[in-house]
């Protein structure tokens, strides 16, 4: 830790930049990188992450001995560079106080504006500014954040209103106005004094009129929220650390509410939603900071061609757009010239789609905030490829810019178009966040939880979103919002988590007390069904049906420049021909994992299983073994056909035989009917096969050792079936994978087993075929004598599930009564069963694959657990060396990208 901790930037000296995100925040380190580029941005000073530290660990008093020289330094910059005097009564110096981590967390933390105003110093502004109304409107919202983020004040429960905008209400309600901007100075003086008052009853405490007091509290609030609810959550869902701490930009007011001439607005360079490379944007005339943003006021365009797409949407008259609405190019050209300018400028130089905000005081423009903007996955993928294509960054930063993870919203199902014309369109709002999405209407965010607990689907309907709704936004199929717009906060945050939005619905009438949603006559309860197209900003009545998404040539394109960099082969898990296709399609390589158990549940064949597992000898087993091969042979010859010219991988028989038998009286009794046998016979075999721990059990190749003839059937259903395939016209490509070998013997007798069998075949057809015989690395023995195993077997595929299990003693199936505490306390830094434990199963694989090569040069090594589909573990898979990850079919494009990364990132 330096001993430096306060940053300033203004016109005359900046001394942060950038690269200095980690210090300074992302929103520092850019409001300085901005001030080095001659972007106008009012001059602050930016109090480092460090001092945040400092904070947790030590305390308020603390810090604040520790930086106060410091910071008295810096706003003595600011005051200088403003020609105005922090806490002057004649004419202060008014600061935002804004909070900015490392990673962006937009709207997570809170931002105070006008501080620094006090009784005093409200009458020098009025006077200083020729405008009471303006300094009284910045006073009152000044008490009303503070009071909020600063002393507490809040809501007393979810159904009430915020107790400050009830003041606001009523005074409206008084005079007979909509808009706050109606109010007059004397109506906002009221206002100061009715919030004041509130403070003092409900708080007991005076509001501070000491700016520095006021200052120092602020700060104190931004570092305390770095660990509130909602900010802790939102670095849960995005895996950002908690040690990182926040920064603090103290920073010069500038003012969107002095009048006509002034406003405030937020603007992305491309579309965050579907990534068009089109300038667009919202703002407001006379109005300040978080307006826009919160849906206060409906906010007006940006460009003249977004305000045409937008009155389209709203079905606003072009004579009503032009008249109430119009867009800032044509209300403010020059301002309009400048910030197009600007956006051009910001995007070349950071090489990334912009979101920035932005305040007009008085015909100045003035830059406050400048990030990489949030996006929606279809965004993302357009948004790289097209960078690509106009040369503004290369092939690996275009693959690189892409969240493997994000590529499912590109594979979410939408609407039928035929069936959506034929749905009731209730209402419709902005296409704030791509997607389609059927749920029950619910209000509130808590609720939202506990119905989606309860294995409902909800959509959240709220009049608009903030912050503290996260989780419940988290959980919901989709969010409906009656206010705001694009840049409102739900639309970011929609997109931000790949959730369909519609923002701004006007016609929805949202009545959260009588849980309500009212749209002209009709009224919509809790419980309803609606669907929402995030795409087209339509809101229907009750489920419509969906189809499977067509995919953009974009992701073609990015899918094809991912397999130029990967080194990891991408299979796929599939155990139909559909899956197989679906899986081709997808691109994968090959089957990693064909689970041949699957098939004994389908149709009459669980009939034949069963027999099996009744029967009481060896011929009985053969007897039903006998009437299961044609169906194994059909099904493998469906996959090898599928998979023409690719790898299959088929496992034997791999789960306890319990799996197969009903467990429940009333199953018992049917099963016992079907099989003409006494229901006690069946409820004995039920309890014979019981196990105390099945996944330890009596499964895997245990159960081809016990009964040979289970895999002598298995091996000749797949021979059978690949020569079949091949008589065909098929080129097959045959893999057998033996389970859960954790001894070398095991699998060479499995392995005798299996080349009898088949050397039969071949004898009996006078026809051969290559194959390759391999087995799961899944058991910690197994990886711990894998080069005993890898002199016999040809492959292995690690088996992550398994070897998980084992290896860290957790039960899958019981994980979920102590994962909870064990991620709380970081006693793994994340579910070891969504993303490898690198640290200690991922030593076994490396162990693993150390010994296999050493005792077989060039043996196929893969992965076929459910790791193969998660980045993070794909990366480590790349690393330690593997020929190839199979997972999903679905998650097939995550994988090659998450491969392509992997390697670029090498
Ligand atoms: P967030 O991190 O939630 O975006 P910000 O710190 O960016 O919060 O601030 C919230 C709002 O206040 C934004 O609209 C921003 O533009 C505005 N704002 C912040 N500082 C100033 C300032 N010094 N002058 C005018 N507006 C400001
Ligand atoms: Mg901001
Ligand atoms: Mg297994």
């Amino acid at each position: 830790m330096s001993n430096k901790f306060i940053y300033v930037f203004g016109p005359s000296k900046t001394e942060g930049a950038a690269d200095m995100r980690n210090l300074l925040g992302g929103k520092g380190a850019n409001l300085a990188e901005m001030c080095r580029l001659g972007i106008s941005v009012p001059p602050g000073l930016t109090i480092s992450t460090e001092a945040c530290t400092v904070y947790t660990e030590q305390g308020a008093q603390s810090v604040q001995n520790l930086i106060a020289a410091e910071v008295k330094q810096g706003m003595a910059f600011v005051e200088k560079e403003m020609g105005k005097t922090f806490g002057d009564a004649a004419d202060p110096l008014l600061v935002s106080v804004r909070s900015g981590s490392r990673a962006s967390m937009p709207g997570m933390m809170d931002t105070i504006l006008n501080l620094g105003l006090n009784d005093e110093a409200v009458v020098g502004l009025a006077k200083k500014s020729g405008n009471e109304r303006f300094a009284w409107d910045s006073y009152r919202r000044f008490i009303q954040m503070y009071g909020d983020v600063v002393m507490g004040l809040k809501p007393v429960s979810k159904e009430d209103h915020d107790p400050f905008e009830v003041i606001i209400d009523e005074i409206k309600q008084k005079k007979g106005v909509e808009l706050d901007t109606e109010l007059s100075a004397d109506d906002l003086k009221q206002m100061v004094r009715e919030f004041k008052a509130l403070i003092r009853t409900r708080l007991g405490r005076e509001f501070p009129n000491d700016p520095w007091e006021q200052l120092w509290g602020a700060v104190m609030a931004v570092f305390e929220s770095w660990n509130n609810d909602r900010a802790k959550l939102y670095r849960q869902m995005n895996d950002i650390p908690d040690s990182w701490g926040t920064a603090v930009n103290v920073q010069s007011m500038v003012f969107g509410n002095l009048g006509e001439h002034s406003g405030t607005g937020v603007a992305f360079t491309r579309d965050a939603a579907s990534g068009e490379d089109i300038f667009n944007g919202e703002f407001l005339v006379n109005a300040q900071g978080e307006d826009v943003v919160a849906g206060i006021r409906t906010p007006q365009q940006i460009t003249l061609e977004g305000s045409h797409r937008w009155a389209e949407l709203a079905q606003v008259s072009e004579s009503e757009r032009a008249s109430k609405y119009p867009s800032l190019e044509e209300l403010m050209p020059e301002i309009y010239a400048q910030l197009l300018k600007t956006e051009t400028a910001l995007e070349t130089h950071y090489k990334d789609m912009q979101d920035i905000e932005f305040t007009i005081q008085e015909g100045k423009l003035w830059l406050l905030q400048t990030r990489s903007g949030k996006r929606a996955g279809p965004a993302m993928v357009r948004i790289a490829v097209e960078m690509l294509k106009q040369g503004l960054i290369d092939e690996k930063t275009a693959l690189l810019r892409v969240t493997p993870d994000r590529l499912n919203e590109l594979l979410h199902p939408v609407f039928d178009k035929q069936a959506i014309k034929k749905a009731t369109s209730i209402a419709h709002g902005l296409p704030a966040s791509p997607g389609a999405a059927t749920g029950q209407i619910v209000f509130f965010a808590d609720e939202a939880e506990e119905w989606v607990n309860g294995g409902k689907d909800v959509i959240l309907v709220r009049q608009e979103t903030s912050p503290e709704d996260l989780r419940g936004m988290a959980v919901a199929k989709g969010i409906l919002t009656a206010r705001g717009g694009m840049t409102s906060h739900a639309a970011v945050v929609a997109r931000g988590m790949g959730k369909c939005c519609v923002s701004g619905a006007g016609a929805v009438r949202v009545d959260p007390r009588a849980r309500t949603m009212t749209v002209g006559s009709k009224v919509y309860k809790e419980g309803d069904w609606i669907s929402l197209d995030g795409t087209s900003g339509q809101v229907y009545e009750g489920k419509v049906p969906t189809r499977d998404a067509e995919l953009s040539g974009d992701f073609g394109t990015l899918m094809q420049l991912a397999d130029r960099y990967k080194r990891l082969a991408i299979r796929a898990n599939a155990d139909t021909p559909e899956d197989a296709k679906v899986a081709r399609n997808f691109g994968a390589v090959g089957i990693g994992l064909c689970r041949t158990e699957h098939m004994f549940f389908e149709g009459d064949r669980i009939k034949s299983v069963r027999e099996m597992i009744l029967a009481d000898d060896e011929a009985g087993r053969r007897r039903a073994l006998a009437k299961l091969l044609p169906m194994q042979r059909g099904d493998f010859e469906g996959l090898f056909r599928e998979m023409n010219g690719l790898p299959v991988t088929i496992r034997l028989l791999d789960p306890p035989l319990h799996e197969f038998l009903p467990h429940d009286e009333a199953g018992q009794s049917a099963m016992a009917k079907e099989m003409g046998v006494s229901f006690d016979e069946i409820k004995h075999r039920v309890d014979d096969l019981h196990e105390s721990n099945p996944m330890m059990g009596h499964r895997g190749c245990r159960l081809g050792i016990s009964y040979p003839e289970i895999t002598e059937m298995q091996a000749r259903a797949i021979i059978e079936a690949a020569l079949n395939a091949r008589a065909a016209g098929s080129d097959v490509k045959v893999e057998i994978m033996v389970p859960l070998v954790g001894t070398v013997r095991e699998f060479n007798a499995q392995a005798k087993v299996i080349r009898e069998t088949i050397a039969a075949v071949f004898k009996e057809r006078g026809a051969q075929i290559p194959y390759l015989l391999g087995t799961m690395i899944e058991t910690p023995r197994g990886a711990l004598v894998a080069d005993s195993i890898g002199k016999q077997a040809e492959f292995f595929s690690f088996g992550t599930n398994d070897l998980t299990q084992m290896t860290l003693g957790f039960s899958r199936d019981d994980i979920g009564k102590f994962l909870p505490f064990y991620l709380r306390d970081g006693m793994y830094e994340c579910d070891p069963f969504e993303s490898i434990d690198q640290n200690g199963v991922g030593l076994l694989v490396k162990m693993a694959v150390e010994k296999g090569r050493a005792a077989r040069p060039g043996i196929k090594l893969g992965v076929c657990g459910e790791h193969g589909g998660d980045p993070a573990s794909i990366e480590f898979f790349h690393r330690v060396g593997l020929d190839y990850a199979s997972c999903s079919p679905f998650r097939v494009p995550i994988a090659r990208l998450a491969a392509a990364q992997a390697a670029i990132s090498d």
